[in-house]
């Protein structure tokens, strides 16, 4: 069986930990390679080698750091196909949907090429007699990015481009789900020119990472993934004196005005529902049609929609609409969860239970499943699914439906289809939700606005990629300078070159 590494100081390392964990095959539920899980020595001694390192690539002026970017994004064009299939292999998505997760990291790395523009500091001349007033932007150090299973290209690049574009070593500890990507990136960020020890792909469980929020050399860590664990990560890392932001779990809202364009509203449903299985933190997991006519409308235009899905390995083709879970545990919780929507009075309209594919029995492929008249106390409503299940709640008025995605506990993402452009600004302007959508399902910001859920979607101050990951991995430095004043003998009559 293929034995994964880390990679450290520019080569991949083995594990020296002697524990690992199973990386699956989700489509055919095989353990495809087995993945180091990092001793707290181990961490400790490789963000030593990062603080080595950092210095010197600082020190480095922006437009070469910049450089690696660019020539980190002509790798990754180069190298799409093999990475897309390797995410495929160990997340289970569509090859179409693995590039994507590529691309939008891809397009991060394309925004931090302007990290010199982006890097400059505010003068104020003159702000006193003979003072000139300077703030700069300094890199914080050594910095770390702890990301989720669901997006293992992407997340772990809206992290470590900017950080490393603003002149910090960066330490990634992501899934050890599906780690063989992020390895590969570190790989690639080598070959673009990267100095050995910058990027520090580390693989590894829960002893990773409270090492890294108890290491005092790390000055900050970028999390993503459940909201338990963000809280936890944002508590002890806050307490450690980091500065930490942390983006947890979501419970999309897509509120269908009577109004809307019912065949378009019923299309992005089935797109934001049941792509990539309702394995992304911006799936629309809850469908609030106002008015029964709206809600039965939908439902009419959902059925034959969800009939028709086709649910396969990511070998199979690139019609294929979803792939498998990631895990057998997330399967059988999400399965649980379509129990307990059942038992507690929700009517499943469709029912996926029984899905089986053939060839393909021990995948954990999971069928999709559709509830109507669910209700706020329903742990279906309540909880995050992260699978391929869809809940309709039915809401008399426009303002019953705003209020069930204001008093969500989560604010990642929400949307709102209306012909009305009156209901659309209403919408936009009161909702409580870091991202919204306007007949626009899946309101992922492009790489140069930030990306940031609110409420329990996000700890923190910044949001991720964008300006506000310039503002997040380096800190500021204001100088005020006096110098005498007044005119000097000798003027030189030729110019001189700056350096
Ligand atoms: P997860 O919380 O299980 O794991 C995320 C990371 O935390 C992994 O690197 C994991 O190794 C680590 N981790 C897990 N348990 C830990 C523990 N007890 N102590 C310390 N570290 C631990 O999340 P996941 O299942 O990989 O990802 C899915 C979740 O991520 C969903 O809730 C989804 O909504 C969320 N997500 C959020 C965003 C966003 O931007 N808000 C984006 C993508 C995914």
């Amino acid at each position: 069986m293929q034995e994964l590494t880390h990679f450290i100081n520019g080569e991949h390392v083995k594990g020296g930990s002697g524990r690992f964990a199973d990386v699956f095959n989700p489509a055919t539920g095989e353990v495809q390679a087995r993945v180091p899980l990092a001793s707290k020595q181990e961490l400790d001694a490789i963000i030593a080698k990062a603080a080595e390192a950092q210095p010197k690539w600082a020190a480095t002026n922006p437009q070469r750091r910049a450089r690696v970017m660019m020539e980190f994004v002509r790798l990754l064009n180069r190298d799409m196909d093999k990475l897309a299939e390797a995410l495929s292999r160990e997340h289970g998505k569509t090859i179409p949907d693995a590039r994507g997760d590529v691309q939008r990291g891809l397009e991060v790395a394309e925004f931090c090429i302007g990290a010199p523009h982006l890097l400059k500091g505010e003068y104020t001349d003159a702000a006193g007699p003979g003072i000139d007033m300077y703030s700069m932007r300094q890199a914080l150090g050594v910095v770390a990015g702890i990301t989720p299973f669901n997006f293992p290209a992407m997340i772990p690049m809206w992290k470590f481009c900017p950080a490393i574009s603003c002149g910090n070593a960066f330490i990634l500890k992501p899934s050890e789900r599906d780690p063989s990507v992020p390895l590969m990136l570190g790989e690639l960020m080598k070959e673009a020119g990267l100095p050995d020890g910058i990027l520090q792909v580390v693989n590894g469980d829960k002893e990773a990472v409270d090492a890294i929020l108890d290491n005092e050399t790390v000055q900050a860590i970028g999390f993503v993934g459940s909201t338990p664990i963000a809280q936890y990560i944002y508590g002890r890392g806050c307490s450690n004196g980091k500065r930490v932001q942390c983006f947890g779990g979501a419970k999309n809202h897509m509120i269908v005005m009577p109004d809307a364009d019912m065949d378009q509203a019923a299309d992005a449903l089935i797109g934001a529902g049941y792509g990539a299985a309702g394995e992304r933190c911006m799936a629309i997991s809850v469908a609030v049609p106002v008015g029964d006519a709206t809600a039965d409308a939908l439902i009419e235009r959902l059925i034959p929609r969800i009939e028709k899905l086709k649910v396969g390995p990511y070998t199979a083709g690139d019609d294929v609409d979803y792939g498998p879970l990631v895990t057998a545990a997330a399967k059988e919780r999400a399965l649980g969860l379509v129990e307990s929507g059942i038992r507690q009075g929700a009517k499943l309209v469709v029912d996926g239970r029984n899905f089986n594919l053939q060839g393909y029995e021990d995948g954990f492929f999971m069928g999709a499943h559709l509830f109507d008249n669910v209700t706020t106390d329903m742990d279906i409503y309540r909880q995050e699914i992260f699978a391929p299940v869809l809940s309709q709640v039915r809401a008399k008025t426009y303002e019953e439906a705003l209020g069930y995605a204001m008093d969500h506990e989560y604010g990642n993402g929400t949307a709102i289809f209306t012909r009305d452009g009156d209901t659309a600004r209403d919408f936009a302007n009161r909702i409580n939700i870091g991202m919204v959508g306007i007949n626009v399902p899946i309101p992922v910001p492009l790489a140069y606005h930030t990306f940031g859920g609110w409420k329990k979607s996000g700890f923190g101050d910044l949001n991720q990629h964008g300006p506000d990951s310039f503002r997040f991995y380096t800190r500021t430095k204001t100088v005020t300078s006096r110098w005498p004043s007044g005119m000097k003998e000798g003027g030189e009559f030729h110019f001189k070159a700056m350096d």
